[in-house]
């Protein structure tokens, strides 16, 4: 199983996501600051 996991380059907020929310932080920003986010801030783990 794969999850993946956004850590925010500006407030440090690590979030458990799934595809729909990577693409919607990747459009919208960290859910939490609003901080532009890259593809760089996403870490996959294969578990
Ligand atoms: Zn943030």
């Amino acid at each position: 199983m794969t999850t993946v996991h956004f850590t925010c380059p500006d407030c440090e907020q690590t979030i458990e996501v799934n595809d729909a929310m990577r693409e919607t932080i990747l459009e919208s920003g960290c859910p939490v600051c609003t901080a532009t986010a890259a593809e760089g801030d996403f870490a996959v783990t294969c578990e």
